[in-house]
């Protein structure tokens, strides 16, 4: 079962052109119906190239603006999303089946947030920034931030309006042209970042959208840009990095996870298994920091599991304004859930809701599932899901569920759940992950616009978001001025040993005596 079926092209991933120089086009259809709605064409290699070069033509003019002026431009996009809401809504719904309030939630308010957030601080973020020296006196230095250029920019398809504006409002704002990338899955949300802006004012060239598949995003990181920007699988964000690597071109990777949740004997369990029930069914569990594993303490592991159970056999799914799970939204997804449910299930797992697609609907609906009995050789355990599943384990106490959490390839986000906030955060601090919070789900992060966000081990590389993510779409330049004027520096020639003595006398000075090492 596929989302996106090609038309007239051999298969997805291929050069998406016909052999007569054509261009290759694909039918969408709705994850919940299965019904068509709309075609697409699919971007060249030539078309990838060409629009840097048109993002490269128009980036010194709007480089060129003040950050303010920038930053009005992305107000502007507020009002404009605040004004067009239902059409944007609309287009998100159809295409990706997410239930409406769960798609303005995660998708428009967040956008409204991070638009304004950066809007407003980026002059002061970026601003020059003199940094008073702790030695050399007799020099001033100033940092200084530069836009990159061109910065490419790759999402995938679980939050494709969001995943997409985020970087490229952030890379705008700092005063780089940009090539956005969106998901082929979902190339209709993403084009509404284009729209959004366009409609906001931005002048033209300085974002191009380009609507493609894999070929597309590898075009466009073999391509002349400054920086690529990429999120989507770890597999993928491989082959990114490497070829980013061979060029040493800048590249952040925002790749995968398999976020743990540690509940402790102590925890408050209703808002535990709360937060379990929201942290990994939401966006129908395709959310890359949804909560994938539990590790519950034993003593309180059966009525934290009967209150899992309660809640998610509460869940309504379908589709309709009503429901709280939508459908998924690619079909090769919905695959990968199934095999890890079949594969836990036949080494032992026990399945205490769902477990299977959901026979009511004719979409891509798979039921919120709940696993026990689940160990760490399983896939279920050890492999990102992207789906539905909640699997449960029994661990003796918070060591074993510490050093359970750690026990994997991937380092997202995690939450841990105590009612101890100190020995909560202490644990948190412990896990091996980008982002880790105590008392709420993991994905809570994101949508904290002052939180750098990023993976530990194979869950990525750099940071985006808040102020380190804003500089990251910046050349730091550091400027030091000479104050004095002097004729000569102590260092500079001619070498003397009367100039090394010195030196020596003076080294001792600084970092061998009390006085010195308080003045340095
Ligand atoms: P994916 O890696 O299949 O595709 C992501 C994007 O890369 C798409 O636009 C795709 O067309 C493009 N692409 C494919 N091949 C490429 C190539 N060779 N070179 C350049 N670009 C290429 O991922 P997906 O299935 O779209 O998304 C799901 C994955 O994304 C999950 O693993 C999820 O955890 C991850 N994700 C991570 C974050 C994060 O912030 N860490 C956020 C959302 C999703």
């Amino acid at each position: 079962m596929a989302v996106v079926e090609r038309i007239d092209a051999p298969e997805a991933g291929a050069q998406a052109a016909e052999p007569d120089g054509r261009r290759s086009r694909q039918r969408l259809l709705a994850p919940g119906t299965l019904e068509p709605i709309g075609e697409v064409e699919l971007a060249t290699p030539g078309d990838v190239e060409a629009a840097v070069e048109r993002a490269r033509k128009a980036a010194p003019d709007w480089a060129a603006l003040p950050i303010r002026e920038r930053g009005r431009i992305l107000e502007r996009a507020v009002s404009v999303l605040l004004e067009r809401q239902d059409e944007w809504l609309e287009t998100l719904t159809s295409e990706t089946s997410k239930p409406e309030l769960e798609a303005f939630a995660a998708e428009l308010l967040t956008a409204c947030d991070a638009l304004t957030f950066y809007a407003r601080r980026a002059h002061r973020i970026l601003a020059d920034q003199r940094v008073p020296l702790h030695l050399l006196k007799s020099k001033r230095l100033k940092v200084r931030y530069h836009p990159l250029g061109v910065v490419g920019i790759i999402t995938p398809w679980n939050f494709p309006f969001i995943l997409s504006l985020n970087p490229t409002a952030q890379a705008l704002v700092a005063g780089n042209a940009v090539v956005l990338k969106p998901s082929e899955v979902t190339p209709l949300s993403g084009r509404l970042v284009a729209e959004l802006f366009e409609a906001a004012g931005l002048p033209e060239g300085v974002l191009q959208c380009v609507v493609g598949d894999g070929g597309a995003g590898a075009a466009l990181v073999a391509s002349d840009v400054d920086k690529i920007c990429f999120t989507g699988s770890v597999e993928t964000g491989r082959l990114v990095g490497e070829e980013c690597g061979r060029r040493l071109r800048p590249c952040t990777l925002e790749l995968g996870g398999k976020d743990a949740m540690i509940v402790c004997a102590d925890a408050d369990l209703d808002r535990a298994a709360g937060a379990a029930v929201f942290g990994a069914f939401a966006n129908s569990g395709q959310v890359c920091l949804s909560t994938e594993r539990v590790y519950v303490v034993d003593e309180v592991a059966d009525v934290f599991q009967r209150k899992v159970v309660e809640r998610t056999s509460a869940l309504r799914q379908g589709p309709g304004g009503e429901a709280d799970v939508g459908a998924m939204i690619h079909g090769p997804q919905l695959e990968i859930v199934e095999r890890q449910v079949a594969d836990a299930v036949a080494r032992g797992a026990r399945v205490l809701c769902g477990g299977q697609r959901n026979p009511e609907w004719p979409g891509l609906y798979f039921e919120p599932t709940v696993l026990v009995d689940v160990d760490h050789g399983m896939d279920v355990m050890r492999e990102e899901t992207f789906g539905p599943v909640l699997p449960i384990m029994r661990v003796r106490d918070e060591d074993e569920a510490l050093m359970r959490a750690n026990d994997s390839r991937y380092g997202l986000s995690a939450s841990v759940f105590c009612g101890d906030k100190r020995r909560g955060e202490q644990l948190a601090g412990r896990i091996e992950s980008g982002s880790a919070v105590v008392n709420d789900t993991g994905m809570t992060p994101y949508g904290i616009a002052e939180a750098p966000f990023g993976g530990r081990k194979e869950s990525g590389v750099g940071r985006v978001n808040g102020e380190a993510g804003l500089k990251g779409y910046c050349h730091t330049q550091s400027i030091v001025v000479d104050r004095w004027g002097s004729k000569d520096e102590p260092l500079w020639f001619p070498y003397t040993k009367r100039k090394e003595r010195l030196l020596r006398r003076l080294a001792r000075i600084l970092w061998g005596t009390p006085l010195g090492r308080f003045l340095s």
